[in-house]
């Protein structure tokens, strides 16, 4: 059993100095002062002058590769373990993207099922950009009911090139088929929606969600700080549904972006419900640089380490509170996925958590009730031994 002591908890909500016990994978015990005498412990952390928050969700990540639109010299790898480790990233959900031909959901799970082994707690959407989306074992509904990886579907490219154009007939049927098979299976059996830079990206779910029975809980758009007129759409769908906002680019931002931390602040002064709010880093996607003259310069991949920039960003530079911070990358994304174990520091819930310095960095991370990094150093290697 772990102990931890002096923990400055924010579980999200600020609770004060507490003492945690870890047992198994579990948070057991959460109590002003826990004796470090009680009996099993093998460890006991000091959490003092530290914050304690629950471990980050990144949940829109292509763990697997993805990239591959600049030719096969653009394919992007399989993102390693300590991509996650180095964010304070707990729990992922990884997908596929625009080539659902050369990659599968099949490579997709098998990856979510070695970072399961390796330290973290992986999910993933079924399908890719294309129409009808490929699947594992026949369709959207049976993957989501039947294999415990598969939360939802996507991501489903809407008005981007790349996209395959899905008719609302078409995505109603994805949504409808997420829906019954998340049903089946206890799961939230989310879309998740790419955004393009077309204009009016958000109208083909409000023709969905118009002419059918579905609602907006049934549906994720990701991107959503992609450009400015995508974001003032987001703050009139912003009300009804979750927007993501991506935080990949850290930290190169075209003008044409708006910042995640700076997309946060405006979204809350316009009045969007906080629970709406959820960042994701589009980990392992491919990101083009771009020098003044907007030739290309360099090809990047996303990296989960950008939430944890960007978690910083939010509190020192935009002045949000460490809890409402919190929650956008950790507590509204367990309650959007319906991720019941996850997003909080509570009794019963699975341990994972961070303990951070005040300039943000890492000192210690739980995953699982496991130690990862423990005095700023990763403690937990891959099969490989790094
Ligand atoms: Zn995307």
């Amino acid at each position: 059993m772990l102990l931890i002591k002096n923990a400055n908890l924010f579980g999200p909500n600020p609770e004060g100095k507490k003492d945690l016990l870890i047992a198994a994978n579990k948070i057991v015990f959460i109590e002003d002062n826990i004796s470090e005498k009680a009996p099993y412990i093998t460890r006991v952390i000091d959490a003092n002058g530290h914050i304690t928050v629950p471990g980050f969700i990144d949940s829109h990540c292509h763990f697997a590769g993805a990239g591959g639109e600049g030719g096969p010299a653009t394919r992007t790898p399989e993102m390693h373990i300590s991509d996650f480790f180095e964010a304070g990233v707990t729990t992922a959900v990884g997908c596929l993207g625009t080539d659902g031909i050369t990659r599968t959901p099949k490579s997709v799970l098998m990856k979510a099922k070695s970072l399961n082994i390796e330290g973290i707690t992986a999910y993933m959407y079924t399908g890719a950009y294309q129409m009808p989306p490929p699947t594992i074992l026949g369709s959207i509904a049976e993957d989501i009911a039947m294999i415990e990886e598969v939360i939802g579907v996507g991501e489903i490219a809407l008005s981007d090139h790349r996209s395959s154009n899905p008719s609302t007939l078409e995505i109603a049927k994805i949504a409808a088929a997420a829906r019954v098979g998340g049903m089946l299976g206890g799961k939230a059996g989310i879309v998740n929606i790419h955004l393009g830079d077309a204009l009016n990206p958000f109208q083909p779910i409000y023709d969905v969600v118009k002419n059918s029975e579905l609602g907006f809980k049934q549906f994720r758009p990701t991107h959503i700080n992609r450009n400015k007129h995508i974001f003032e759409d987001a703050k009139k769908y912003g009300l009804l549904g979750v927007i993501d906002i991506t935080a990949s680019s850290y930290p190169y931002f075209p003008d044409y972006e708006i910042k995640p931390s700076t997309a946060v602040a405006e979204l809350i002064k316009t009045g969007v419900p906080l629970r709406h709010i959820t960042m994701s880093s589009d980990g392992g996607g491919s990101l083009p640089g771009f020098d003044g003259n907007g030739n290309l310069v360099k090809l990047e991949t996303g990296k989960p380490l950008s939430l944890l920039h960007e978690f910083k960003d939010m509190i020192l530079n935009e002045n949000i509170p460490i809890e409402k911070a919190v929650q956008i990358i950790s507590t509204n994304i367990a309650n959007a996925l319906r991720l019941n174990t996850k997003g909080e520091i509570k009794i019963g819930m699975d341990a994972d958590l961070l303990i951070l310095n005040e300039k943000f960095e890492i000192k210690t991370m739980v995953a699982k009730g496991i130690l990862i990094t423990d005095d700023y150093k990763f403690v937990k290697k891959n099969s490989f031994g790094n």
